[in-house]
């Protein structure tokens, strides 16, 4: 039997080493994603299609034409990701049924590269939630403790990954989505700069926010993965036109004189101490790789939540105006007229947190209110970037605790959305900026995993990745294994 946990760069050597097929790897990840259905990680599994995908792998190898580390590979998609001739739900009932005739542009590059696509992960519907509960077909479980959350919204791709079931795997963040779970999970997951991935092809929630991200449990997986989907794109106009580097190339490099700097604002009232006190290992073992650790300040960043509770709704309300009952999913039955059809095909549709995102959302634009509560989150934004930008003359990146503690009990937020909105206070600035995200796995507090974040200047992914890979060498991740039971995956 194959330990479910080989990471990428390890599967990636198998494979080339002819010492599995990518028909093993991926059998044994479909055999993993039943034996362990009750984590409830995949809305849908594509069976057939990736046994095709990774035959045709096998074959591609076999002729001395392999396309690189992660052709055979299987990996996990979140269900926001527009994939043809496969359900995309954004796990919400107004999309049920719903099958796209294309594919975006980050899963076509993914396929490209010859990975194999398993199957559609579960999320918070239209990626709004940090827990997953709020996804139609029910809540993800944590597979740390079933009885927690695994964060979210990306906690179907982020379970699939930290369970063993695949490698890696795609979330999409608009202010802290991938890094969040990742974080509750043991895993890495990175936000790219805005505009470093094509957003074609992932259904919008707040289009100046939202960024695909990858999820991975190696540092070299994930370097492979943001090289594949990188890049400008035609098909969306915010996608940047600066080159890709080669994300694998400078992972050795280390950190000695590296400047890290320490924002004081996130390390105040609200953090846990013993997330506190893993974060503070991470920072030592930093230090003992030879950088430099710099007490810096963010003063705008604790405004961070409010502003983004009023710019996502904001473009939500907007954005969530195409799920009409016209063009996509189900329609409301006999409308009277055109208003009955919109009205009750979108409140039989959309659950309570996305009704509470297009209401707040319309009334923040809505005569009167604009300038208010849109315009000043708007300038706030610019503040939070300013302070970036001052901390980024000083410091090179920035370490931070990726959540205020460890993953929360199932239903423990659910009905209290202020709560679960703190979730992502030392993320949503990132997203507000622009700028790139990782977050690391830090350790664990009370048998439950917690994350540290490293922040970026912009478009400096392979910083983050280097420093990344400088704590994989000094910290014990390799060790960070769920006892998921019932998790067989006989290859
Ligand atoms: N938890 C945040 C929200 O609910 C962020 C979600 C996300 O990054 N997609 O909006």
């Amino acid at each position: 039997m194959m330990d479910p946990f080989l990471d990428t760069g390890a599967l990636a050597r198998l494979l080339a080493a002819g010492e599995a097929t990518s028909r093993d790897l991926t059998r044994a990840a479909l055999h993993r994603a039943e034996a362990l259905s009750h984590l409830a990680a995949f809305l849908h599994l594509d069976p057939e299609g990736a046994m095709d995908s990774a035959a045709e792998s096998d074959r591609r190898r076999s002729r001395g034409e392999a396309r690189g580390p992660l052709d055979g590979v299987p990996v996990a998609l979140k269900d926001n990701l527009v994939t043809r001739g496969l359900p995309t739900t954004c796990a919400s009932r107004i999309l049920a049924g719903w099958i796209p005739p294309y594919d975006g542009t980050a899963v076509s590059r993914l396929k490209a590269a010859g990975a194999v696509v398993l199957g559609k992960t579960n999320l918070d519907e239209f990626a709004m939630g940090s827990s997953t509960e709020n996804s139609a077909f029910g809540p993800t479980r944590n597979p740390w403790d079933t009885g927690r959350v695994p964060g979210g919204s990306s906690g179907g791709s982020v379970a699939a990954v930290a369970a063993g079931i695949v490698p890696l795997a795609l979330g999409s963040e608009t202010g802290g989505s991938v890094r969040q779970p990742a974080a509750l999970c043991g895993v890495l997951g990175l936000k790219p700069t805005y505009g470093r991935i094509s957003r074609s092809g992932l259904v919008a929630f707040a289009s100046s926010l939202d960024q695909i991200g990858p999820i991975s449990r190696d540092v070299e997986g994930m370097a492979w993965v943001l090289g594949a989907i990188a890049g400008p794109d035609p098909l969306d106009s915010t996608s940047a036109p600066a080159a890709v580097p080669d994300y694998a190339a400078g992972l050795d490099a280390g950190v000695a004189g590296l400047r890290v700097g320490l924002p004081r604002e996130y390390f105040a009232e609200g953090l846990d101490p013993a997330t506190r006190a893993r974060v503070e290992t991470v920072a030592e073992a930093l230090r003992d790789a030879g950088a430099t650790l710099v007490d810096v300040s963010l003063p705008s960043s604790p405004l961070g939540i409010a502003a983004y509770y009023v710019i996502a709704p904001a473009e939500a309300s907007s954005n969530l105006a195409r799920f009409d009952g016209v063009r996509y999913g189900p329609r409301a039955r006999d409308p009277v007229d055109l208003e009955d059809l919109y009205v009750r095909t979108r409140s039989e549709g959309f659950g309570d947190e996305v009704k509470r995102r297009i209401v707040l959302g319309t009334f923040v634009l809505s005569a009167g209110y604009q300038e208010a509560y849109y315009l000043k989150a708007m300038a706030v934004r610019r503040a939070i970037s300013a302070d970036f930008e001052a901390a980024f003359s000083r410091v090179d990146v920035l370490l931070t605790p990726t959540t205020p503690g460890p993953a929360f009990p199932i239903g423990e937020r659910a009905g209290d959305p202020l709560a679960m909105y703190l979730s992502d206070v030392y993320t949503v600035s990132v997203n507000l900026a622009g700028l790139p995200g990782i977050s690391v796995p830090a350790g664990l507090v009370d048998g439950l995993p917690v994350g540290a974040q490293l922040i970026g200047r912009a478009f400096e992914e392979a910083t983050l990745l280097r420093v990344a890979a400088a704590l994989e060498r000094a910290m014990p991740w390799r060790d960070l294994r769920p006892d998921v039971a019932g998790g067989g995956g006989a290859a």
